[in-house]
């Protein structure tokens, strides 16, 4: 199937994308980019191209600055109701469009029609969220210390926001950029990943229907981002970065914004630990393991990376999570038996097979899976090793791929040194029915979020964000996701 082909039978275009086949959502309408180039997107079930989106440049990257600076002030001074309401009805349009995003998410990243759908819900959340948190943002007034001084502190929208999304979620992603963005009130320019643009663009449609006023909202794809996002950087009337993606790309951004001192929001990798101990609900962890490695196939930051189990129960644990791991459907994403679908791109096949082949050079066991299946498609089975050397590369790097290396450990102190052993700091796993324990371990480990005898820990409503390497800021929670799109004004005064 070919989502890009011009007609406006929804049998022959399903997703209703012909409307963005030719042009980057700028200025509240569909524009041509500059230049000729396209950006082919593949369906990585097939390898088929399922569609082509247009290749913005510097020229695309101008004219968004401009739209988001036209539409600025009269967002900023749009009620905060009037602002709650528009996000409001970006949530009801996503929850009555859920099956086909759902379905476009699967068929342009691959993952299981059943993770699409809890993704699409969660993104539509940030929606619902923020519409709330919009009429919630205050200020704060005090007395000077020494007397005659008020200290009046006014919280404003930070300006023109800069938003880079990777592939693994690519509506929440987004939507939980976009949301508290929105309001802050502060007019943003989404560049979605390469790989999954067309969930972006379906989602601006409907900002349009919800009402968000033109320019508010703008959308460019591009296959030169380094020198696009530059030029968005180097403008001054952009305030605000805010990434998701890979470590080594988000230092290389820190570096770009520093050249204009631009406020840095950056969600970056991870290498979660999933630590079981004896004295667990086997069954359980296993539960909440499945969830925490195989949501979106284990190409999400929050994945567990390294599984520690303590030695009473290892093996008891492997030979029963192996038969969970085996039992999985693998098939394409837009399947709804599937419980597996495939990786992005050949290339992260490629990298999954590198650190599969090199644990087991270095001692580790392979006890299921463990070769790439072979055909059309970018398949990986689920897989599951032990006596996995802590020093293989995949210790220390994202496996993003539906391999589960499993580790022993004897005790409490040597877990914590074990899970604390990384540059990362996203999230960790704790199973133990000790909740002393686990709150104990949990107050130790060097992570942003900690799920505790739990299996998912992404919430809009709580601060998502990681220490160390994996980042900078937090995204949803109370007030921390709208802060990082707001700058405190304080104002001194006596009367
Ligand atoms: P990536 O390679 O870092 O790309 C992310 C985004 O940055 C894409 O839109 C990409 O565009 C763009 N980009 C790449 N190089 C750039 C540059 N030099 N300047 C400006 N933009 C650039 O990451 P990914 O492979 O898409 O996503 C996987 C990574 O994201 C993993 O490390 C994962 O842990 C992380 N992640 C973190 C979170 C979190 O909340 N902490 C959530 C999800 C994912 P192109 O697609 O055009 O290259």
């Amino acid at each position: 199937m070919n989502v890009n082909q011009h007609s406006s039978h929804p049998d022959q275009d399903p997703f209703g994308l012909s409307a963005f086949s030719d042009g980057l959502y700028i200025g509240g309408a569909w524009r041509p980019a500059a230049g000729e180039g396209r950006i082919e997107v593949i369906d990585p079930s097939t390898e088929a191209v399922i569609a082509a989106v247009p290749d913005a440049t510097l020229a695309d990257a101008a004219t968004a600055v401009e739209a988001a600076a036209s539409a600025a002030e009269s967002w900023r001074e749009t009620p905060p109701r009037k602002r709650s309401e528009i996000l409001r009805r970006c949530f009801e349009l996503m929850v009555e469009r859920s099956e086909t995003l759902a379905r476009l998410i699967s068929l342009e990243n691959g993952k299981a029609l059943r993770d699409a759908r809890g993704e699409v819900a969660y993104a539509a959340e940030f929606f619902r969220w923020n519409a709330e948190e919009a009429v919630r943002i205050s200020g704060e007034f005090g007395i000077a210390p020494a007397g005659g001084n008020r200290i009046v502190v006014d919280y404003q929208p930070i300006g023109i926001c800069v938003l880079i999304t990777p592939w693994n979620f690519p509506a929440a992603m987004a939507t939980r950029k976009i949301a508290p963005a929105l309001a802050a009130g502060c007019t943003v320019i989404l560049k979605p990943a390469s790989e999954t643009p067309l969930t972006a663009y379906a989602l601006a449609a409907l900002y349009e229907e919800a009402g968000v006023p033109p320019g508010v909202v703008n959308v460019m794809t591009t296959s030169t981002p380094v020198p696009v996002i530059a030029a968005m950087l180097a403008d001054p009337r952009v305030r605000k970065l805010s990434f998701t993606g890979s470590t080594g790309v988000g230092r290389t951004l820190l570096a770009e914004a520093a050249k204009n001192v631009i406020s840095c929001s950056m969600e970056l990798g991870g290498n979660a630990p999933f630590i079981v101990f004896d004295d667990a609900d086997i069954d359980a962890a296993i539960e909440g393991l499945m969830v925490a490695k195989m949501r979106n196939a284990g190409e999400a930051c929050t994945a567990a990376n390294r599984i520690y189990v303590q030695s009473g129960i290892h093996d008891a644990f492997a030979e029963k999570f192996t038969r969970r791991m085996a039992a999985l459907r693998v098939g394409p994403g837009v399947d709804p038996d599937t419980e597996c679908g495939p990786m992005i791109t050949r290339k992260a096949v490629e990298k999954i097979e590198r650190l599969v082949a090199d644990a087991v050079s270095r001692g580790g066991h392979v006890l299921c899976g463990g070769r790439t299946l072979a055909g059309r498609g970018f398949f990986y089975p689920p897989t599951v090793l032990v006596d996995v050397a802590p020093a293989s590369d995949m210790g220390c790097e994202e496996i993003f791929g539906p391999v589960a290396p499993l580790y022993r450990f004897e005790t409490e102190a040597e877990v914590i040194a074990a899970a604390n052993d990384t540059e990362y700091g996203l999230a960790a796993y704790i199973y133990t029915r000790d909740i002393g324990r686990g709150m104990r371990v949990a107050s130790k480990v060097e992570a942003g979020m900690i799920a505790l005898n739990r299996g998912l820990v992404s919430d809009p409503a709580a601060p998502f964000g990681g220490v160390k390497q994996s980042g900078l800021g937090r995204e949803g929670g109370q007030h921390h996701g709208i802060a990082e799109f707001m700058e405190a004004k304080y104002i001194a005064t006596s009367f």
